[in-house]
This record gives C-alpha cells, structure tokens and sequence, in this order.
C-alpha cells in the first residue's frame, strides 16, 4: 500500500476528516481526535442493520483496526481503500475481532494477507471452536426441535445463521489470542481488553480508561437491541448479557464507538433502558407460561410481544424467524435458570415449561 493509490478522484468528497469510498456515499470520517479514530461504515446486505463499521485508530505510525466488517465484492475493496486513503502500514497494524461474526471478522484474511497482524481475545477463540463448527449447527438443530420446532424448521433456521460464524482456524486465517485484562497498544494507548459475554459468550470491548472511549463491538447498539441468541442448555445467554449491560453503564463509558450506528447520547442510560427492554420481555414469556402452563418454547414465541408478522410466519424470512426463536429461548433460559419456571420434557421429549410456583 503505498501513496500511489490516491488518485485524482479518489478522497474527494466532505473535507480533510472525510472521505468518500465509493459513488454509494460510504465514507472513512474521522470520528474523534484523542485516540485519533476513523470510522469506515461497510456495507450489510443481508441482515436488518444496513450496515457495520469498522474503527481505525492512529496514533504515529501504528494502527489498531477494530473489527473487520463483512466480506462482499464492495467492502472486499472498501476497507482495504479507506486503510490506503489513511496512508497506513500494514505491518505496523493490529486488527482486533469483537466477536467472531462475519460482519466483524469477515474482512480479517484480506488484512492478514496484507500483513496486518490479527488478534483475537481468548474468548472469541473459544466462540469459534465452540461456534463455528458443524457440531453446533447440528446442537441449534436438537435445541429447537427441543423446543418444539418441526425437525425442518429447526435445519431451516440452523442453516440460515449457521454462516455467520467464522472460524479463523479452519479458514486457516494466522492470528494470536490476548486474554481479558491484558491491553493493546497503540502507540501511546493501551486498550484493555474487557469481556463483555452476552450478543456471544466471548464477545469482548476495548477500554480506553484516560479518554472513557470503549469500542463495543455488538455489546449494545442505539439502533436496535442486540440480538441475544440461546447457547447450550443449562446456560444463560439473557443473565449475561443482563450482567454486561450493567457493568458497561457503571464503566463511566463517555464516548462508544459501536458495531452499529452511532452513540446517541448516554451510554449507560442506553444500557439500562435496554437492560428494562429485556425485563419486560421476560416478564412477558412468565406471564404466557403462566396462562397457558404445560406451553413449548416454539408455541411461547409469539407470546412474548415481539412486534413480528406471525400471522404470516411461514413466510417470514427465515433470519428472522431464527432470531425470533433463538431469543425467545434466550428468555426461556434466563427464566429457567433464575428459577422463575420449570423446564419438563414431555413424552416425545419436548420441553414444557411451568411457572416456579
Ligand atoms: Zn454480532
Ligand atoms: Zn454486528
């Protein structure tokens, strides 16, 4: 990567802390001074968020690049063109994946063949052993034919987000791990590596103490809540991510740079109202295991006040149909696990739930 790729049209656009990528109007902006960070808005084409950012943060001549957003035919030249514009060295940057989801990782090949050096925290590793193997496609399958989806539902729902993992080491993609505590540098920062399990069980958040600036990754987004799946039986994806809400808005986080959008106001009133919109939801599938006790988690689904079209369920895209169900699960955990309501499996197998009283 050198200066020759700036090219006549290329930069041109919104002044010398912006510059646009592309005729679609993404650009590579500067979004804070102290850490100096870029923010480069890469495209999502097949989700309900329009799109993911990646953060490049400079200070000399060294570079963190925070996640890697989605693999595709326009981001593939994006990022690589924004890393260009910034007039950055790939040899001296670290990339560090969030999480390991392809809309945060995807990108991490192209900047590891490049020479950037790719980091992961211990945790992420741990998501894709775990993650983003067959066995867990095959353990979402069980889980919601448990629930009591139809075994084709189940294969459809598994198969439609079972690619949204990547596994570094099967992609055969070099990296090295840090592990929770231990900090990135920067130049003159250093980042702390702060787990923060919930929209994934090893999803983690850079800390930087002096400026209050986290990168968040999907930890909490102002666009929309996070999307909060079930993981194995016996575990509680809700709990955590109750917990993690709670521990970010006690960080004294001042400026967050997210997965997602943007930071619209107070970060800790925006964990804490979205700590109550989880609340809710649960109080919601008690009150349905109350009316109808002996109920399935596939028949509580529509149950739990999500404003979804399940008059046409069956033609619902199947993410959302997943994302419907896996968090509605997500909530049948988090109450079975705060000992609200009794999981019973039926005679086929099939889980019915009763209220603890
Ligand atoms: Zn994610
Ligand atoms: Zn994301």
């Amino acid at each position: 990567m050198d200066g020759d790729a700036r090219d006549a049209d290329w930069g041109q656009g919104c002044g010398e802390n912006c510059f646009t990528l592309d005729g679609d109007d993404f650009t590579c902006s500067r979004v804070l001074d102290e850490p100096e960070v870029w923010r480069v808005e890469l495209l999502m084409h097949d989700t309900f968020l329009p799109s993911v950012n990646a953060f490049v943060v400079r200070d000399g001549a060294e570079t963190l690049v925070v996640d890697a957003g989605t693999s595709d035919d326009f981001n593939d030249t994006r990022l690589m063109r924004a890393l260009i514009g910034l007039g950055v060295d790939p040899e001296r940057t670290t990339l560090l994946c969030t999480h390991a989801h392809m809309d945060h990782a995807g990108l991490a090949r192209e900047l590891s063949e490049a020479g950037v050096r790719v980091v992961i925290p211990d945790g992420v590793l741990a998501d894709m052993r775990r993650l983003a193997v067959p066995a867990w496609r095959d353990e979402m399958v069980a889980r919601m034919q448990a629930e009591g989806a139809s075994q084709a539902e189940s294969a459809e729902l598994a198969d439609v987000i079972w690619d949204h993992a990547v596994n570094f080491e099967t992609e055969k993609i070099a990296f090295s791990t840090v592990a929770a505590g231990e900090t990135l540098r920067c130049g003159r920062w250093a980042l702390e590596v702060v787990p923060t399990p919930g929209h994934t069980p090893g999803h983690c958040a850079l800390w930087e103490p002096c400026t209050r600036t986290a990168f968040l990754g999907d930890a909490v987004l102002f666009l929309c809540s996070t999307c909060i799946g079930f993981w194995s039986e016996g575990e509680d994806a809700i709990g955590a991510q109750l917990a993690t809400l709670r521990n970010l808005s006690e960080m004294g986080v001042e400026r967050a740079l997210l997965g997602h959008g943007l930071q619209e106001g107070s970060v800790a009133e925006r964990c804490l109202a979205n700590i109550a919109h989880h609340e809710r939801r649960s109080a919601r599938a008690l009150a349905a295991i109350r009316e109808v006790p002996g109920s399935t988690g596939y028949e509580l689904v529509p149950a739990m006040g999500w404003r979804a079209p399940f008059e046409h369920w069956a033609e619902t895209p199947a993410l959302t149909r997943w994302f419907l169900v896996s968090e509605s699960i997500a909530h049948l955990d988090h109450l079975v696990a705060t000992g609200a309501v009794r999981r019973e499996p039926d005679a086929a197998g099939v889980s019915r739930y009763f209220a603890a009283e």
